[in-house]
């Protein structure tokens, strides 16, 4: 008799998809390992996973894996987004002043843009996030477009929680980049903003629009899905913050916004709340378990606790703060919140902010700054890198029962390494090897949803070398309709020889 003849005769069980000899680091609450693991999969969903003499006799599958004793762990959640600024990465000269980058590039970015060339930027960043791990993201509301950035995602194969875009009504209160010295408020008021011309210029217009995208969720098995989004940074009035959560807890999702990223912002917020801008939100019933700040870089041992009791999120974005050099990492309590037990989720922002999407790259960045300003070694292990990129991140994209560990009943969103990498080797202790030496570069094989994306390095889904191409010229395009060159960095010239 032969193994698939006994199929449904009590023999084994058919599926899909069956990984075998990986290192499981499954990020469960026991933080389970299984040095020669097996996962089985079944459509999207893990049906089984633990020792793989144990298991691997108890399935036959349509396709198997043979992981060659690497690591494979969940996918990681990208929780502070803006995905389709992708085609101006690098065009920003490292000198630019911050308020310069909205009103000078991305608000000229916005209003030449159209949908096609959205829709090419995101599949940019979704080739980007798979081939180094990443296999969902929550996207910051910036997309003009949401159903390019959708189409985008769903032919690369990634894992996608989209927002409507530029959900403000004050834009002109936007206070990203202005100077805080004295009164952050009183320089935004002093600059008139540039308007973008498919933004909600009102309230009214922002409420019709926002929402919008949760229709995806009425399909349980939707790749894409809808969340709740407002910009922050100074753009809304609290009614509309109110009535952002009152529609994202009817529906059951996370709301997203800025909050907190730069002493401008933060002091603007200050200004007009009376108080640190978080006890403000607090006593108005604004934050809570739902809330999802992004950066919230800048808070007061006061809002630290009543961030924690209320049990809201942070996408931390440590590249994003170091780039623009805003104190996150120096100044910023995202360790320490960690470590007192609050959700602190990994971003990377976007193109020229961290100029990457490799949560590889920010776990690592996390452990070390937090160990560098607190002036202590074991401040943040290799394992909280970890857990924010999957744990942490699946619950401030409010799909914690979906995604974020490798358990039976989870979607299948799996991240297998390779061993023939230079850093991987000895394989003495695999997550610091991980963590500390080869982050992104191992990842070999990715799967979302139990579907095969990257397998051995290439793309499944899409031509790659093609679609890079082809994006490299719409970017030209692009700029060129913008009316703008890229001009290099200006070099100091040293007063005397070096
Ligand atoms: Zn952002």
């Amino acid at each position: 008799m032969s193994e698939v003849d006994k199929v449904g005769a009590g023999g084994p069980r058919r599926i899909t998809l069956l990984i075998r000899h990986a290192y499981v680091i499954t990020m469960d609450d026991d933080q389970r390992i299984f040095a020669d693991g097996a996962i089985a999969i079944d459509g999207g969903r893990i049906v089984d996973v633990g020792d793989d003499a144990a298991l691997a006799p108890r399935y036959v599958a349509a396709r198997a894996i043979d992981a060659k004793g690497a690591p494979a762990h969940p996918g990681f959640i990208e929780c502070h987004l803006h995905a389709s600024f992708q085609l101006f990465r690098g065009a920003l000269p490292d000198q630019l002043a911050e308020t310069d980058a909205f009103d000078s590039f991305e608000s000229l970015f916005f209003n030449t843009v159209n949908d096609e060339e959205e829709y090419l930027a995101v599949a940019l960043a979704a080739m980007e996030m798979i081939r180094n791990g990443t296999t969902c993201f929550l996207e910051a509301g910036t997309v003009l477009e949401p159903a390019a950035a959708a189409r985008a995602a769903e032919e690369i194969g990634i894992r996608a929680v989209l927002a409507d875009p530029f959900i403000w009504d004050q834009p002109q209160g936007f206070a990203q980049g202005m100077v805080a010295a004295g009164c952050g408020a009183c320089a935004a008021e002093a600059r008139v903003r540039p308007t973008l011309a498919r933004a909600p210029q009102t309230r009214d217009e922002a409420l019709a629009l926002m929402g919008r995208e949760l229709r995806r969720n009425r399909d349980p098995d939707a790749l894409v899905t809808g969340h709740v989004a407002i910009l922050g940074l100074g753009t809304a009035s609290e009614a509309l913050m109110m009535e952002a959560k009152a529609r994202a807890d009817a529906a059951g999702v996370v709301l997203n916004l800025h909050q907190s990223y730069s002493p401008a912002d933060t002091a603007a917020d200050r200004q007009r709340f009376g108080k640190d801008p978080l006890l403000h939100l607090a006593e108005i019933g604004f934050l809570d378990r739902n809330i999802t700040f992004g950066h919230a870089n800048h808070l007061t041992d006061a809002e630290c606790d009543v961030l924690l009791e209320r049990g809201a999120s942070i996408a931390w974005a440590p590249a994003a703060s170091m780039m623009w050099g805003h104190g996150g990492c120096c100044h910023g309590r995202h360790a320490e919140l960690w470590r007192r037990g609050a959700n602190i989720a990994l971003g990377s922002d976007s193109a020229n902010w961290s100029n990457d999407f490799d949560l590889w790259r920010q776990a690592s960045l996390a452990v070390l700054t937090a160990r560098e300003a607190h002036g202590d070694r074991a401040y943040l292990v290799a394992e909280d890198g970890l857990r924010m990129a999957t744990r942490a991140g699946a619950r401030a994209a409010g799909l914690a029962d979906r995604i974020g560990s490798i358990e039976v009943g989870k979607r299948a969103d799996i991240v297998i390494h390779t061993l023939e990498r230079p850093e991987m080797i000895p394989t003495t202790n695999m997550i610091r090897n991980l963590v500390y030496a080869s982050r992104s570069k191992s990842v070999r094989t990715v799967i979302v949803d139990g579907r095969i994306v990257l397998e051995d390095g290439a793309f499944v889904t899409v031509d790659e070398r093609t679609m890079l191409a082809g994006i490299n010229e719409a970017a030209k395009g692009l700029f060129a309709r913008m009316g703008r060159t890229v001009e290099p960095n200006s070099l100091a010239r040293p007063t005397r020889p070096r």
